[in-house]
């Protein structure tokens, strides 16, 4: 049996190595996995409580509609609940969009390096998939290269911001200058998976414009700063318009009951994102210096990993790391490596053996 057409060049998605993999092949007891920008602090002590205590009626399917966590999201983020969708993590709502919108005559823009669901999504569809390299210099989105690639066939333009895997962070007003002259039918859509980590603006969220641009989706995650990947639930923020199409094709019961309720516990102790924000810039600023002591490029992160240049021994760089029981991400960029900020001990652990590999 062979596959749709458009599957030919597509591999499945291979994840950051299991630690008990990890852990059996080099005989280490301890592995730390950095590869995943998972929190290092796990989950708020409210969800862990919950998840102890509380957890009833598994037996009954799920609420399809995710009634009472939309609720909880609309009063949070000042939205109404038909202007929500939520998903089996954000992967499944980038591929409800890509379900809902694309076709073989359509293109989609995005940037170079990101998040290559988007493209994959895409290419599924059998839709053309135009790659605009980010600036080579901070690695921030080339917004206007971007707007350039912008034809009559365009569909979907994918925004990452923070992007992943460069960490860069373009600002608001960028970003509502940029909607500006982007045409309205022209879906704009604004990943924010890593917003809980940006230090550097009051209002770093796109979700300010929304009421101004119908065409405009936002994406956010409880797999990163909420620390709850393995429950799975995202969500996506847009019009009523294109909310109301998104909810045909998604599944009737795409996220469960356990994600859901727990989602609504962690949105509440916001005190615990603030608290992994804080240390993550701690950490974050301790990989600058790192870096830059000892002459590594690296792109300037407002999220919880930092993306970085060892030249040309990435790959011996990341065995070498793997070897000492830490697991990282290269394979991004020729030459680069991207690292989760994990516990502070854990990071000074790593930079001592990146130290030892390249003093070698
Ligand atoms: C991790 C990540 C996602 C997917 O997150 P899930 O909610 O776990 O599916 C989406 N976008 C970006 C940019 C990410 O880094």
């Amino acid at each position: 049996m062979r596959g749709k057409e458009t599957l030919k060049g597509l591999r499945p998605y291979t994840p950051g190595r299991p630690i008990e993999e990890v852990q059996k092949e080099y005989g280490i007891e301890k592995i730390v996995k950095l590869a995943s920008n998972e929190n290092p602090f796990g989950y708020s002590n409210e969800v862990k409580k919950f998840l102890q205590e509380t957890v009833t009626d598994l037996q009954l399917y799920p609420d399809g509609g995710a009634v009472a966590l939309k609720e909880a999201l609309a009063e949070y983020y000042q939205v109404e609940t038909e202007q929500l969708i939520v998903g089996a993590g954000l992967d499944e709502v980038i591929q409800i969009v890509s379900r809902a919108y694309l076709t073989p005559d359509d293109e989609i823009i995005v940037p170079d390096p990101t998040f290559p669901q988007y493209a994959h999504h895409a290419i599924i569809e059998g839709a053309k998939v135009i790659k605009v390299p980010v600036d080579e210099k901070t690695g921030e989105m080339a917004l206007e290269d971007m707007l350039k690639e912008v034809t009559e066939n365009t569909k979907i333009i994918w925004l990452c911001n923070p992007n992943n895997p460069t960490g860069t962070y373009v600002s608001q007003e960028k970003i509502t200058r940029f909607l500006e002259q982007v045409p309205k039918n022209v879906l704009v859509i604004s990943d924010e998976a890593y917003q809980e980590f940006v230090t550097i603006e009051e209002e770093s969220s796109t979700l300010a414009v929304l009421e101004q641009f119908p065409n405009l989706m936002v994406m956010k995650t409880f797999s990163k700063a909420y620390g709850i990947a393995g429950l799975r639930v995202g969500f996506g923020i847009a019009s009523r318009d294109i909310i109301q199409i998104l909810e045909v094709t998604r599944l009737p019961f795409n996220t469960n009951s356990l994600g859901q309720q727990a989602a609504i516990v962690a949105l509440k102790d916001q005190d615990f994102i603030k608290e992994t924000s804080r240390i993550n810039r701690e950490e974050l600023t301790a990989w600058e210096s790192f870096l830059e002591k000892y002459e590594m490029p690296y792109y300037v992160s407002q999220t919880n990993f930092i993306f970085f240049s060892v030249g040309d021994k990435d790959q011996e760089v990341t065995q070498y790391l793997l070897e000492q029981g830490f697991i990282i991400r290269g394979g991004l960029k020729p030459g680069w490596l991207r690292i989760t900020i994990g516990l502070p001990e854990d990071n000074e652990t790593l930079r001592k053996h990146l130290l030892a590999y390249l003093a070698k």
